[in-house]
């Protein structure tokens, strides 16, 4: 069994902390239902509902589809509000069963070997199931992605991190946590059933532990849904005070950290801001 002193101790040492980001892009394009391949440019603000709509009804899976040649449009600096409503146009989409986003040709391609400008940087878990990419209907060069079973930041995560934000100039980082986590599974498991795992294994869920035990304290109907939630939510809280880069541009409101959780089975994401 794990006890709570290690625990505190393993996250002191720094073992766990995960994070989410986004990054610029080209101005996206979606296929209408007559099979039309357009260029829409998703130039609206997140609030304007009714251009969101509209582009919701026009979009269609991109199965059969011929590849777009992208047209490169140097995407402007976005606020961090800019960035979040961006993400949440783009679940929405793949939510429905669409893609606006076209496999970059050969020019662009070349283009973004000579840098990237992501939008987001999102912090999520390895599961198979849930590709950034994808479930934010992005491109390449548009998300700088960081990935632990369990969305939880280490060290060398939180070193990604910064360089997306202070380098790169994401203004946004998502902590992505999903439904059914099998990580934070094991370390319920842990929590409750002293279930025995060890070296690596363990390592991976001592991050995890904290949320389940502060899950636990509020005796929730299911345990496990409540410490992937608390999870992302405490990474996302100490990402804020983890580095002095980040804190700054959150002081400055040039960054957002959120936390964030993916429902494997609507495909939505729900965001905690
Ligand atoms: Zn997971």
């Amino acid at each position: 069994m794990v006890s709570r002193r290690l625990l505190l101790g393993a996250l002191a040492s720094g073992l766990a902390v995960p994070v989410l980001a986004w990054a610029e892009g080209d101005t996206p394009s979606v296929l209408t239902r007559k099979g039309r391949r357009t260029r829409r440019a998703l130039k609206s603000h997140p609030s304007d509902k009714a251009a969101l709509d509209k582009v919701l009804a026009e979009v269609k899976p991109l199965e059969g589809a011929e590849p777009v040649e992208a047209v490169h449009v140097e995407p402007p600096r976005v606020s961090p509000d800019e960035a979040l409503g961006r993400l949440k146009q783009g679940n929405a989409i793949f939510s429905r069963g669409g893609a606006s986003i076209a496999l970059p040709g050969a020019a662009r391609i070349a283009e973004m070997a000579a840098g990237q400008k992501p939008f987001a940087v999102i912090v999520g878990c390895s599961d198979s199931r849930v590709g950034p990419e994808l479930i934010f209907d992005c491109n390449l060069g548009e998300l700088f992605v960081v990935r632990v079973a369990g969305s939880t930041v280490g060290q060398e995560g939180l070193g990604s991190i910064v360089y997306a934000v202070e380098h790169l100039g994401a203004p946004l980082v998502v902590v992505l946590g999903h439904t059914k986590c099998g990580a934070v599974g094991a370390a319920v498991d842990v929590a409750t059933k002293h279930i025995d795992l060890h070296g690596a294994l363990l390592n991976m869920v001592l991050p995890i532990l904290p949320a389940v035990l502060e899950a636990q304290e509020r005796h929730p109907a299911d345990l496990q849904d409540a410490a992937i939630r608390q999870n992302v939510r405490d990474t996302a809280a100490r990402l804020k005070v983890a580095d002095g880069v980040l804190a700054a541009k959150l002081a400055e409101g040039r960054l957002k950290i959120v936390s964030a959780c993916y429902d494997l089975s609507t495909a939505q994401v729900a965001f905690d801001a």
